[in-house]
This record gives structure tokens, sequence and C-alpha cells, in this order.
């Protein structure tokens, strides 16, 4: 087992020195190659272990998790994001820690349940993903039902605003979080949902509020389904741009480093993950203080008199709440970069259900990506004409750093965001230490 872990830690680094990435999934790969029951022997040396599932937010809400448990326990995490088997055995030649905390990919977790029973699993949410990816949201729906039902103690963590979640998960040990604002963010489902429909009747739900795309706060007329009470939620939320925000906990009001509506869940879901672990409320915020957003999660930067923010965007629903944030911004220009290779997903007709209409306001925009015509097409077919496309993406950067524009939006697929972020790292740049 020591021998396992030396090699897969000299795999990594030699990836690594040689710059042939950053060695995450390959070096689990190759271990789990050799021998097939390592993730098994990792996961029994841990004391427990957590797993954190769902379309959006998996990564922010496993670093979260980690960030506050460290404070206290060794942890061993897949923090990059890499979120197959591959990257969860990899994670164990980086540090081999008490708990183990993993964001998995959602038609990747029976791989990983079957080895040990896992003490939490926490799901964030469910939405339309990338298309050709995983072609519907049933399948995973069935998948889990499937493997879940083996699992005698653990504990599960769901998001009560999601309907398809609250039905699937009434029947099990569940903690139920999720939010009870006095208003209602937006006026009707978002384009990009899928979900709101009863799962019992199949008739639409009624919401008295909606938050963001199908998650709110919902009923059905017919059989009287709607969210079931929370273990711990949040009644209030004022948001600060990229500034962060605060969240109203019982009688208190809690700052967070962390930019974005959606983001409200992701913290709720942690705090309560934590808070099953025996960390008060005020112990958990105290503790993601000095938490910063993973690269290009929002990521601040700045170069002379620019201030540069790295956004990524992945799916319908993510994009939208990305606009929204870009509004209450104020950008100068928006870059929007589209790549399709296969970490992005080869279908890029996503894009047709972002509510480019409703979301974008007259920032002017400079696009590119290997889609880039995708993209303006779309935005033609939005009326918005006020663009300029770069087939290259250093020419577009450039364009971008050498303009007069001071405040820059960028928003990016997951491998053009890596290719922009390291090509910015070519200038002076420096990130951010006012927020
Ligand atoms: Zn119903």
């Amino acid at each position: 087992m020591l021998l396992e872990y030396k090699i897969g830690k000299f795999i990594k680094d030699m990836i690594k020195f040689l710059r042939l990435g950053d060695g995450s999934t390959f070096a689990g790969k190759f271990i789990l190659s050799l021998d097939k029951n390592f993730l098994k022997k990792a996961l029994s040396k841990l004391d427990l272990y957590i797993l954190i599932t769902g379309t959006n937010g998996k990564t922010t809400t496993s670093n979260l998790t980690s960030h506050c448990l460290s404070k206290k326990y060794n942890i061993t995490n897949n923090k990059t994001g890499s979120n197959l088997i591959y990257g969860i055995a990899t994670s164990f030649f980086e540090n081999i820690g008490n708990i183990g905390v993993f964001e998995v990919d959602e038609f990747h977790i029976n791989r990983v349940i079957k080895y040990r029973e896992p003490d939490i699993i926490a799901i964030t949410n469910l939405f339309r993903d990338q298309l050709d990816r995983y072609t519907e949201v049933n399948k995973i729906k069935t998948l889990w039902k499937e493997h879940f039902k083996y699992l005698k103690n653990t504990k599960f963590v769901i998001n009560s605003d999601d309907p398809s979640l609250a039905f699937i998960f009434k029947d099990f040990n569940t903690y139920f979080y999720g939010l009870n604002l006095s208003y209602s963010r937006l006026n009707n489902i978002e384009n990009a949902s899928d979900s709101h429909y009863c799962p019992n009747c199949r008739i639409p739900l009624s919401y008295k509020k909606i938050y963001y795309s199908h998650l709110g706060n919902y009923e059905c007329s017919k059989c009287g389904f709607k969210n079931p009470e929370n273990y711990i939620q949040v009644d209030d939320i004022k948001t600060y741009g990229l500034r962060g925000m605060e969240l109203k906990i019982g009688q208190n009001y809690y700052f967070v480093n962390v930019q974005g509506f959606y983001n409200a869940y992701n913290v709720l879901c942690s705090l309560l993950i934590c808070n099953l672990l025996n960390f008060q409320i005020n112990e958990f915020f105290e503790n993601i203080k000095d938490f910063k957003s993973v690269f290009s999660r929002n990521e601040i930067l700045h170069y002379k008199d620019k201030e540069i923010i790295l956004m990524l965007v992945k799916n319908p629903v993510g994009f939208n709440e990305v606009l929204r944030m870009a509004k209450e911004e104020n950008f100068d220009l928006i870059i929007i970069s589209i790549n399709d290779w296969t970490a992005d997903g080869h279908d890029v007709s996503w894009l047709w259900d972002v509510d480019f209409e409703e979301n974008i306001n007259s920032t002017f925009i400079f696009i590119t990506g290997n889609r880039a015509y995708d993209m303006a097409v779309r935005l033609k077919y939005a009326n918005y004409n006020n663009f300029k496309i770069f087939e290259n993406y250093k020419e577009c950067i450039n364009s971008a750093i050498y303009s007069e524009y001071k405040k820059i939006g960028i928003m990016a697929t997951y491998t053009s965001s890596l290719l922009i972020r390291k090509y910015l790292s070519k200038f002076n740049i420096t990130k951010s230490k006012l927020y």
C-alpha cells in the first residue's frame, strides 16, 4: 500500500515537473490499473468520508467543506475538481488524511460507494448539463435510486428547493437545506430548467417563489407535494457583487467571501455537512473567513489600472447566474470565450438555453474561442450586435489588455478559461487582495 502511494506521488510529481498537466487523473488511473482494490484500501484508512455531487457547485461546496474541516482535521480532498474515480485516487497521493472530502461526478458516484459506504452524501442540485455528455437527468435519478437504497448508515444532505431531489430523498435518512426568502428572485422558471413538474403527478408545480432555475418554494395543487422542512435554512441574502455576500441564518447575518447568489446554496450545503460533524454555525463562518474561490471560478486579477474578473461558464443555469452577477458589477468590457473541447462538451447548443435576451445589458463584448461564431449567432438572435469576434484568443486578450477599458469580465468555458488564465500570467498581473 505504501509503495503504491509512493509510485502514485512520483508519477504525479513527474507529470507536473514535465509540465504535461497536473497529473490529477493519470496518476490515479495508473495505480488503479496496477491494483483494482487501491481505492477500497485507501478509503478504508479514513475515519470517515463525504461525497459531494450534483450538476453545479460541487467544487465550491467540496472546497468550502474541506477548508472548514481542515482547521481541526487532516483532510484528503480532490480540490482541483478532477472528480472521476481516478481523481479521487490521486488525491491520496497528495495527502493521506483522517477525513475524505471528495466531489464526484453524478454518474461515477456508484463506482465509489461500492468500495465503502460514505458517511455523508451531499447533493447540490440537478440541472441539465452539457447535452452530449449526459443525455438525461432521469438516467441520473434512476442510477441514484438504484444504488443508494443499499446505503444503510449514510446521511444525505439535500437541497430541498430542488423538487426532484426533495422527492427522491424524502424516504432516505436526509437532512434538508434551502432558502426561505421573503421575495421571489425570478418571475418565471428559466429556460434552462427541467424539473418544475410534480414528480408525483407530472403537472406543473405552482411556485410561490423562484430563486434560480427551478429552485424555489413550490407546491403541487393536486397531491400537495411541497418543500420538505429544512434542517437549516437561509432567510435573507444580501449580495455585494464580487465582494461576497451576507446570509441570514436564525437571527444573525454571516458574511462570506464567496460571490454570486447561487453560491448561497453551496455555502449552506457545506455548513450543513460541517454541522453534522459538530461544527457550530459561528465556527463554520469563522473557519471559512480566509477561503478563496478555486482558480477561474470568479478570480479577480489586476494588471496596471485594470481589474480583470475571470468567470467559468459551463451550462445554461450557471451562465445565467454569471450574467446576472455581471450586471451588478457594471463591466466596461465582457469577453465571452467558448470552446467545444472534450472537457467543455462538444455540443454547444446549450448556448441557446442561456437567457441572453434578459440578462445581458449594453456592455461591449469580445467573442473568442473555437466556437466564437456559434456564440455570435446566438447573440444576434438575442438582437445583440454590440460585439467583435476574435478567432485567436491571444489576440482577443491582447486587445482587451491594451484597450482603454478598465473593468473587464471574462466568461469562459473550462478549457478556454485554462488557456486564458495561462496566457494572462505572462503579463505582470497580481491577484486581488481587496475582497
Ligand atoms: Zn403532485
